[in-house]
């Protein structure tokens, strides 16, 4: 999970936006990307993968990029590998490009979550003559919203809805629509996104660390609403498009406590969002209300077939492994050994042929554990990656990947 930024006002957007993201650092990302608009001009978008340094570095500290409303994304992938090219934000049209860098498009967006329903919904807008240039799940949703608007013909407040009960998963998304100069349309559900709202000026971000520089006046937006926001101003909808009467908040906590959302230390905070965590991991793979593993190539009948499951880690996620051994044993009925990825490597163990190791890694990086893969796959044993870095070295040398 990253983050979000938006601005509208009547300050230059983009140093903003930049300065939003730094705050948001701390959340993960692999990639970064900003879209302003001056006035009537189409928005201008510029990405950069890695550190967010590189994007700073591409638009001359933001002073590249004029005008006073704009979106900003740093992005953890979940679909499609950290590149330029699938970094946020996505754009309706075809990513066509005048020389200024601004985009032919009708919509122009950011998200972060997992849209679950994609591959069913890209089907659709392909029929309809649309074509992906990313292999994102938000160039999806971007595109359906475009859809819908132009359909339709009745404006952002339909197109959003229509979208928001179209599309199943989480969402934090901001918009800009390109006849609706100054103005950024957001909608959420079940990912974080607070609004700030101060003289002539309003804030979007996933965190309050992002906009506490200033302003300390927010709005908390509901989970399937949605919001137009106008310099200094934001006006909720429900999923009818009925507006809907919302009071600001004054944060009273100071910056650093604010980064911790109120828990007293960081450990605390990620222990509380372990159920969303959990959610959204399992959300990618649900179909028809039941877990599918096709994206991962795994299928009933190999899991049946297994005798035995080793999963392999280092500290922590040798921990979540400990934990996962009681579930798998208990679902599957394949008994489940829990080894420290260091001593799988370095001992001589008798490895039964017709098993599956599964390795965790957050960083997809770790030594020992990437050394311990390489082994299982040495033995012709069938490997699966539980990783949180697409693109990482575990992640591309593993059989199968989560
Ligand atoms: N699912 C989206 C992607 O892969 C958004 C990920 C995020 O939350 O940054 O691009």
């Amino acid at each position: 999970m990253c983050g979000i930024v938006g601005f509208t006002g009547t300050q230059q957007a983009a140093p903003i936006l930049l300065n939003g993201l730094s705050k948001l650092e701390y959340r993960g990302y692999d990639s970064a990307g900003i879209a302003v608009r001056d006035g009537e001009r189409l928005a201008q978008v510029v990405k950069a993968k890695g550190r967010l340094g590189n994007l700073i570095e591409k638009t001359d500290e933001g002073k590249a990029l004029i005008g006073t409303c704009g979106i900003g994304h740093t992005r953890w992938a979940t679909h499609g590998e950290p590149s330029q090219i699938n970094a946020h934000p996505h754009v309706s049209g075809n990513c066509t490009r005048s020389g200024s860098g601004e985009v032919e498009s009708e919509v122009v967006g950011v998200h972060n979550g997992i849209i679950e329903n994609y591959t069913e919904l890209k089907e659709k807008l392909l029929k309809h003559g649309y074509t992906f240039y990313s292999q994102t799940d938000t160039e999806v949703v971007i595109k359906l919203v475009d859809y819908y608007y132009k359909k339709y013909n009745l404006g952002p407040i339909d197109a959003i809805a229509k979208t928001m009960v179209r599309v199943r998963g989480s969402y934090a998304l901001e918009l800009m629509f390109k006849d609706y100069p100054g103005e950024i349309w957001v909608a959420r559900k079940d990912s974080p996104m607070i609004i700030g709202v101060t003289d002539g000026e309003t804030y979007v971000a996933s965190d309050v660390p992002a906009i506490l520089k200033y302003t300390r006046n927010v709005y908390y937006i509901g989970n399937l609403e949605f919001a137009r926001l106008t310099p200094g101003e934001a006006h909720f909808f429900n999923l009818d498009g009925d507006e809907i009467e919302k009071q600001t908040t004054e944060i009273k906590w100071a910056a650093e406590a604010a980064e911790k959302a109120g828990f007293e230390h960081f450990m605390m905070k990620e222990i509380h969002e372990q159920p969303k965590a959990v959610k959204d991991t399992l959300g990618s793979v649900i179909k028809d209300n039941a877990i599918d593993l096709s994206s991962v190539e795994l299928t009933e009948d190999e899991i049946r077939g297994f005798d035995q499951i080793y999963i392999v880690a280092c500290g922590s996620a040798w921990h979540v492994g400990m934990a996962a051994q009681y579930v798998i044993e208990d679902l599957s009925d394949i008994p489940v050994r829990v080894e420290l990825a260091s001593e799988f490597r370095y001992r001589r163990m008798s490895l039964n042929k017709n098993s599956l190791v599964i390795v965790i890694s957050q960083s997809g990086e770790t030594a020992d554990t990437l050394a311990a893969l390489r082994l299982a796959k040495e033995k012709g044993i069938t490997t699966l990656a539980v990783v949180n870095v697409v693109g990482s070295s575990i992640a591309r040398e593993a059989d199968k990947v989560f």
